[in-house]
């Protein structure tokens, strides 16, 4: 027997039902990131039209420079899904060409637009603009993607008025909503990216809800990574290398992650692609006790958050 989707029974609070995960010998229980997704942009939508009687409609801006064809699609999923939750989602198109001076100036443009609660500009840019000069012009209080080094201090210290970078914010969610034990768990985490790796850290070695583990962070250089993994309760990775985590990795029981988004080759397919994970989805579910499938699994929760960024920026404009 195969996984099964737990999510349809799921509510912002745990079920019991969800607590108690399917034995590892049945097989891994899923973690829904698509049900739970629309779950959380229903409670923001709700946040919204509360907002909205209070005579504020929360912004996100989206500044995208040239025509990366990925970043075009991940683009136009944000506005789309700032749209659908009733706030305003407007995407600023650069050519490839743009100075870092003119896209500094544009930055500081929203920066001062009382209308713009979220500013997000979108990765990789062209060689000639520095990402990091960029990020530190952001206003911290607009830097929704938790980029900036006062958001980033903010999540190490502990300080809940930073922004937490959206897709470890989203997996911890993930953990929160399924009932699964962190306190005291041994977390393992493959990759140390600051988009990922360290900020999922940064999380779960806090203290609180969805938290208070005893973390691991593996890398390229880490000696023997199956001898961590197959220690860890909770196994996350973000290492960007297709199927890399096989069944023998992991742990019998164990709760597993995925973030990894790769497309591989496959001719069965229209595209001639495949998106996979970092997970080997088929052989890992057999001994883990929840997974994360690729796609459906942490990619929708990433939008979620952003959008959970923005609404939390709106209402703190009006000191709430
Ligand atoms: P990066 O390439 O920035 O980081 C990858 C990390 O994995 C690095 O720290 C690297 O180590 C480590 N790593 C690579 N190979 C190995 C290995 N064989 N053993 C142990 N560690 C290894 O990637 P990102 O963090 O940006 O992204 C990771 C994956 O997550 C990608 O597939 C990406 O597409 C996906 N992703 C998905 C998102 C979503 O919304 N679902 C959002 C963001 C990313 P070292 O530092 O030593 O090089």
């Amino acid at each position: 027997m195969h996984a099964d989707t737990v999510v349809g029974r799921a509510t912002s609070t745990p079920s019991s039902a969800e607590k108690a995960v399917a034995p590892a010998s049945a097989g891994a229980s899923l973690i829904d990131g698509t049900a739970l997704a629309k779950i959380i942009r229903g409670e923001l939508a709700e946040e919204v039209r509360e907002l909205h009687a209070r005579g504020v409609t929360p912004g996100l801006t989206v500044v995208l420079v040239g025509e990366d064809p990925a970043s075009a699609v991940y683009v136009g999923a944000k506005e789309k899904a700032s749209r659908e939750a009733g706030m305003t989602g407007e995407t600023i198109r650069l050519p490839a060409d743009t100075s870092q001076a003119q896209l500094l100036a544009l930055v500081e443009q929203l920066n001062a637009d009382g209308s713009v609660h979220g500013i997000l500009v979108q990765m990789p840019l062209p060689k000639q603009i520095d990402p990091d000069t960029v990020i530190l012009h952001i206003d911290p209080k607009k830097d929704v993607d938790g980029f900036h080094p006062v958001n980033v201090g903010k999540l190490l210290i502990g300080q809940a008025d930073g922004f937490a970078p959206c897709t470890p914010a989203g997996v911890q969610r993930m953990l929160v909503h399924y009932g699964v034990e962190t306190r005291g768990a041994d977390c393992v985490i493959v990759g140390r990216s600051t988009i990922v790796g360290k900020p999922m850290a940064a999380l779960m070695v806090q203290g609180g809800a969805g938290a208070d583990a005893t973390v691991t962070i593996c890398h390229s250089r880490t000696r023997d990574l199956a001898a961590h993994t197959r220690r860890a309760d909770i196994l996350i990775v973000a290492a960007g290398r297709p199927r890399m985590i096989t069944a023998d990795m992991v742990k019998r029981g164990a709760v597993v992650i995925d973030v990894g988004m790769n497309r591989i080759a496959d001719a069965s397919t229209k595209s001639g692609t495949r998106l996979v994970g970092d997970v080997d989805f088929e052989g890992v579910r057999q001994v883990a006790s929840l997974i994360t499938p690729v796609p459906g699994g942490v990619g929708p929760m990433t939008i979620a958050m952003l959008l959970r960024n923005t609404v939390r920026a709106a209402r703190r404009t009006l000191g709430a």
